[in-house]
């Protein structure tokens, strides 16, 4: 028999369940005991799932709280001296404070690091490692699910982040080689496998999703040493690898002394053949054949033809399992009632993969025909995809194939375009802004949520925003800021926004997909051609340019950022969907161009989070990237500003492909560095306008005027102050208006005390 199994499922609840026990608990409405019984009752549900669609063992301990990666370091006893945690149980409070930086008890700290767990959009903590750093078995929260699923009638199988991809997430806090703690590590990696195998877990699944990595020669050899210590130690271990090729760790990852490797055949399906044919005759081989990062539905006769011969060749050794954990895919498509219907049954969320496993494994067992009604279905669904009109939009098509390289030029070099528009916006030396949306309070969520539910009309809901934007004009200018924005009061969320305008992208109603702890996203999917029907932002920002002389900057999301946090189509390259967004936008800018606005941002926040795991495929991506951005933004006169914007970004990589943007003025997040960020632009002697962010919109705090003041000098030590603009960080919609006010005050006062010894531009 074939099994199945997943790497992980989604933890929140289609209702989002988790969401609001923790936050209740967080709050204080709710004790530890009821988020235990949530908890405790959606894992019975997702172990109850598994079972019915036949896998043989449930993954328990892919549930978290909060992150996997934090509870994987509590157990591991690795808690920052900051919390004050003294030895023995890692307890639930600990474990928030680490994540929030506070907790129902306990004393406040600042919260550990968040970051991208790879290329995806979940975020975790980060382990912090002390110089001599100690290991010891400190939370026993694993052992309990364990005891759990037992007593559901669950054969269990543990999931746990591996030793190396963990230690390769942690940050050395001091001058040493984090490897070198590998072997302090590996006994309590020891211990908590010999608890498991004492409880009677037959697998234990390790991910080591740096297996898809560039590694240094020292780490992959660490592999080996590794799992020879622990393979003795208690149940079998599974060695997951995922998010992309193996490539040049494919030897390290067959010859594991292990008894399973995972692979990823869906990211890397050429590898496979070749993975199996190295993999020695005793191990299990689990192939990663449906989509974990994906909501299409599988094709199950591609998948079945390069499954047969695995099968012919591996008998029972083989596995089936979605490409990663389905944490990064909505739970279930039944609830979707009110979806577009022509798109509902092309996809396929967590539940229905594990279906699509339960077919495939079916038919490699008892062939085709035990399950024809199934592929027949499903191809069905295919074909109706691959033949919509919905899908191809040959307009669309056209317009791509006719682009031209001047498409993506500006008329003029930057030097001319600087001279045009200065002399048109006539602004100050160190202009401020701001980097779009301004608090979306309780009033302007409420009044969408009323205007959704059909409880005040169109008229009634515009007038609303149109109220919120004169607010926001007029805050900015008695604040003094030079170029304006509108505020994005209109705007639930910047990707979907302009998604629910645009053709080619559906959207669900409980798609969460976890981003960080409580948080969620509800990405839209991108099913076909994308095309703007109509212009998207024109009559806001033109309202907005009426109430005021300053310039009104337009405000857009960038093709990249678009792309990426959706559900991307799987049926052409990245490339050409950027492509088309971008013809999209462009569209858009032009009309705002004649409509009489001087400045126009695109934003691309998620443009070095879409940068490819390894090296290799970094170029390729760069060079699109560049070109849907350029092509967006270059039909514009010289006259025009073209800004945009980027946070949460490392730019030393990728600095070059941000000049080859070409856009006037970027602004970006510095603040929390001390500007160091800076450097790979001095370095870089690039060449165009920045914004670095003087203050951290992260947090309530109001910024003082000399700290901003400092940051500024600072940045004017790495970039000419006639290229320099005063920002904060990121957006304001999460901030409240009186610290908001406050904060772009000070910003204002910063920025002219600086002007003082200089003689204006001109
Ligand atoms: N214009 C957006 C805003 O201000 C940019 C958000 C972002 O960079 N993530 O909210
Ligand atoms: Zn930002």
């Amino acid at each position: 028999m074939t099994h199945i199994h997943t790497l992980g499922l989604p933890r929140m609840g289609v209702q989002r369940e988790l969401k609001w026990a923790l936050e209740g608990y967080w709050k204080g409405e709710r004790t530890a005991a009821e988020l235990h019984g949530v908890a405790r009752a959606l894992r019975a549900r997702h172990w109850a799932l598994q079972s019915e669609a036949g896998c043989r063992y449930v993954a328990v301990g892919d549930f978290s709280l909060y992150d996997h990666v934090l509870d994987m370091s509590a157990r591991l006893g690795v808690v920052p001296a900051r919390f004050g945690w003294g030895g023995g149980e890692v307890d639930l409070d600990t474990c928030f404070r680490m994540a929030r930086g506070r907790a129902p008890s306990g004393t406040p700290a600042f919260a550990c690091e968040m970051t991208k767990w790879f290329d995806t959009n979940y975020h975790y903590l980060v382990p912090e490692l002390a110089p001599g750093q100690r290991f010891a078995l400190s939370r026993q929260d694993l052992f309990e699910q364990v005891e759990e699923a037992k007593a559901l009638g669950h054969r269990p199988k543990a999931v746990l982040v591996g030793p190396l991809t963990w230690l390769w997430l942690a940050k050395a806090q001091g001058d040493f080689d984090k490897l070198d703690l590998l072997d302090a590590l590996l006994p309590v990696y020891g211990q908590i496998l010999a608890r498991l195998a004492a409880q009677g877990v037959e697998w234990a699944q390790l991910d080591e999703p740096i297996l898809a990595l560039d590694l240094p020669q020292a780490w992959r050899s660490a592999f080996q040493r590794a799992y020879h210590l622990l393979q003795s130690a208690g149940p079998k271990l599974m060695v997951a690898a995922y998010f992309g090729a193996l490539e040049d760790n494919l030897m390290t990852a067959v010859k594991l002394p292990v008894a399973g490797l995972h692979v990823d055949a869906v990211s890397a399906p050429d590898e496979l053949g070749q993975v199996a044919d190295w993999l020695p005759a005793t191990k299990v081989l689990s192939v990663g054949v449906v989509d974990g990062r994906n909501v299409w539905r599988a094709d199950l006769d591609a998948a079945l033809a390069r499954l047969t011969p695995l099968r012919a060749k591996l008998g029972e050794r083989l596995w089936l399992a979605p490409s990663c954990s389905l944490l990064h895919v909505p739970l279930d498509l039944a609830p979707e009632t009110d979806m577009d219907p022509e798109v509902r049954p092309w996809l396929a969320f967590a539940v229905q993969k594990l279906d699509e496993l339960a077919i495939l494994a079916r038919a490699l067992d008892a062939g085709r025909d035990a399950v024809t009604e199934a592929l027949a279905e499903s191809l069905a669904a295919l074909e109706a995809r691959r033949a919509s009109p919905r899908v191809t939009n040959p307009v669309v098509r056209a317009r791509l194939a006719a682009i031209r390289p001047e498409d993506g030029r500006r008329a003029s070099p930057y030097p001319e375009r600087e001279a045009a528009q200065r002399a048109r916006l006539q602004l100050p030396s160190l202009p401020t802004t701001t980097i779009g949306s301004f608090p979306q309070t309780a009033a302007i969520r409420a009044s969408r949520r009323d205007y959704r539910a059909g409880r005040i009309s169109q008229a009634e809901y515009e007038a609303r925003m149109r109220a919120e934007i004169r607010h926001a004009v007029e805050v900015q200018e008695r604040l003094g800021l030079d170029v304006l924005v509108h505020g994005e009061a209109e705007r639930n969320d910047m990707v979907e926004y302009f998604g629910e305008q645009l053709a080619g992208f559906a959207f669900t109603a409980h798609g969460w997909v976890q981003s960080y702890g409580s948080r969620c996203v509800k990405p839209p999917i991108i099913y076909g051609d994308v095309a703007r029907p109509a212009p998207m932002t024109v009559a806001w920002i033109t309202y907005a340019q009426s109430l005021t002389q300053k310039p009104m900057k337009g405000m857009l999301t960038g093709p990249v950022t678009l792309l990426k946090w959706s559900f991307v189509r799987d049926d052409q390259p990245w490339r050409d969907t950027a492509m088309q967004i971008a013809l999209a936008l462009r569209d858009e800018i032009h009309d705002l161009e004649a409509a009489g606005i001087q400045v126009i941002q695109v934003d691309e926040p998620a443009f070095r989070e879409a940068l490819p795991l390894r090296a290799r495929g970094r170029d390729d991506y760069l060079a699109w990237a560049v070109q849907a951005f350029r092509l967006a933004t270059s039909g514009v006169k010289d006259e025009t500003q073209i800004h945009t914007h980027m946070c949460y970004s490392e730019f030393n990589d990728i600095i070059a492909a941000i000049a080859e943007l070409d856009a006037d003025v970027i602004t970006i997040e510095t603040a929390r560095s001390n500007m160091e960020l800076l450097d790979a632009f001095a370095d870089y002697e690039y060449p165009n306008e920045i914004g670095p962010g003087v203050y951290d919109i992260h947090s309530p705090n109001v910024p003082e005027i000399e700290a901003m003041v400092k940051l500024l000098q600072k940045a004017a030590e790495r970039i000419p102050r006639e290229r320099l603009w005063v920002n904060p960080d990121c957006g304001l919609k999460t901030r409240a208006w009186p610290e908001t006010e406050a904060a772009l005050a000070n910003m204002v006062a910063a920025a002219r005390r600086l002007r003082q010894p200089l003689p204006e531009r001109f």
